[in-house]
């Protein structure tokens, strides 16, 4: 059974434990959530929007609690704890100002052409959403869906992750008060095995899961047994191409910043250094400076630049890979061993000659260790770069507008970022391909993704 608890990855100890909620607490919250959609669904764009910047404002205001309880229970640094915490309320402000035009009635056709007088799409929310989310962005990812699912007229259920349970209830108190009515926004405090009693509930309409790949195939079969839809945010293994004609200093400083992203712990950090031959001396020698330069230690910190890893089974995970790639030949170019003393730290770390016998090259590393690798122009290293079951994001570097035609149309990926690093914006749509997953967050179609697109005819 999963124990619900904040334990502080900087110094191992548990701080605070909680009690998983029961069914019938479960089964009260689902029925608030069908009856508050009820009458949530005939609100207005306008009165939702009202409430959505004042939960904008309860972010910004708290910004500094915040940071301390996202450190507290996940261990990034502060610093990067109240950029989360800013970046949520940007983006709950962007919902609140858009979503009445992303949802507006849309004429696709001359009614005429249809033979009708008026014919149109309406974009309707369809009820109650489970949100099962992880604790690497502890806020945003909550609120990536959250704003725009509430403003759609969704009504929200977040089961989080066991080890954020603070960050979860603190979620479903931001939204009551910020205004909106009870019922709207509620935590559910269950472990991973009660999930699928929640999904196949037939109040419970759709699903968004953001997490581990097992995490999504279990949800997403169980959703489609239920005929639900489901968006699915799930593990990456970014390719960070680099060319000879890019700017090759620029690149190794956003490489190093780009694989320390969160402690290591990002699905949109790139992971695989992919390097043309003739500048792979000189990203190589840059790159490992710029890693070595990462200040690990205290997240509350404000020099610390990479603190802890989540937990000791995460920090278990990297050093299991990073031991695997060792054995069977990788090079250390820096980091690979654990620091002495208590907390969950790994420091920042460059492996070269990583080959496919290793799991390294073809799994999802979860700490902030990169794979090298060098490649003979752009053909190998478009083919290199999609030779993972993944497809998040992928980043090239290069001045070359032939190569960058190239790098946009060839890299499969749900993204693709040209001289710069994988990052999530409230406007532009955020999604993976192949193992990455499925359905867009963010931008229009996220405000859309739990929409049912109703074509209206009128004779
Ligand atoms: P995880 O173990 O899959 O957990 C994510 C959430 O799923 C948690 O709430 C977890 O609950 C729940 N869960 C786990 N197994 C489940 C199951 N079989 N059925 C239903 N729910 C289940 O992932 P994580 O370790 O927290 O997060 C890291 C992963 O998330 C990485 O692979 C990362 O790349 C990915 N990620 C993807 C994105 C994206 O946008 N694509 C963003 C962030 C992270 P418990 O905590 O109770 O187990």
């Amino acid at each position: 059974m999963t124990t619900i608890a904040t334990t502080n990855p900087a110094t191992g100890e548990a701080e605070r434990t909680f009690d998983a909620m029961t069914d019938e607490e479960v089964d009260r919250r689902i029925a608030r959530a069908a009856e508050a959609f009820a009458s949530y669904r005939t609100t207005g764009f306008a009165q939702r929007a009202e409430w959505m910047h004042a939960a904008a404002g309860i972010l910004d205001a708290e910004r500094g609690r915040i940071g301390a309880m996202l450190t507290t229970e996940m261990g990034k640094t502060l610093k990067a704890a109240e950029a989360e915490a800013a970046k949520c309320a940007a983006a709950c402000r962007f919902y609140a100002d858009h979503a009445a035009g992303f949802l507006a009635d849309r004429r696709p056709a001359d009614a005429k052409e249809v033979g009708a007088d008026d014919a149109y799409v309406r974009y309707e929310p369809l009820g109650p959403v489970l949100a099962v989310m992880p604790w690497n962005f502890p806020l945003w990812q909550v609120v990536r869906f959250a704003a725009p699912g509430l403003m759609a007229g969704n009504v929200g259920l977040l089961k989080h992750a066991s080890n954020v349970p603070q960050t979860a209830l603190f979620l479903e108190d931001l939204f009551r008060r910020a205004g909106f009515p009870d019922g709207v926004f509620q935590t559910l405090l269950i472990g991973s095995s009660a999930v699928e009693r929640v999904l196949r509930d037939p109040r419970v309409k759709a699903a968004t899961l953001t997490g581990s790949e097992p995490a999504g195939r279990s949800v997403a079969s169980i959703a489609g047994d239920e005929v639900k839809p489901t968006v699915l945010e799930l593990g990456g293994s970014d390719p960070f191409v680099v060319m000879p004609s890019a700017d090759i200093g620029a690149a190794a400083r956003t490489a190093a910043e780009s694989r320390c992203l969160n402690n290591g712990q990002s699905c949109i950090s790139a992971k695989r250094f992919i390097v043309d031959a003739a500048c792979a001396d000189e990203f190589e020698r840059l790159f490992v400076e710029h890693m070595r330069a990462q200040k690990v230690g205290d997240p509350m910190e404000e020099s610390t630049d990479v603190g802890p890893l989540v937990s000791e089974r995460g920090r278990a995970d990297v050093e299991e890979l990073v031991a695997d790639a060792v054995d069977k030949g990788a090079q250390v170019l820096c980091g690979g061993e654990r620091p002495g003393g208590p907390g969950w730290y790994y420091p920042p770390t460059v492996l070269s000659g990583v080959t496919p016998e290793m799991r390294m090259y073809h799994e999802e590393v979860f700490g902030p260790v990169a794979s090298l690798f060098r490649v003979g122009g752009i053909e190998e290293a478009i083919g290199l770069a999609n030779a993972t079951g993944f497809g998040l994001g992928a980043n090239a570097w290069t001045r070359d507008d032939a190569e960058r035609e190239r790098f946009v149309r060839e890299l499969d990926a749900g993204q693709v970022f040209v001289n710069g690093k994988t990052t999530s914006y409230p406007q532009l749509p955020f999604g993976g391909t192949k193992r990455s997953g499925y359905g867009r967050e963010l931008s229009e179609e996220g405000a859309r993704a739990f929409c049912n697109a109703k074509t209206v005819w009128v004779g």
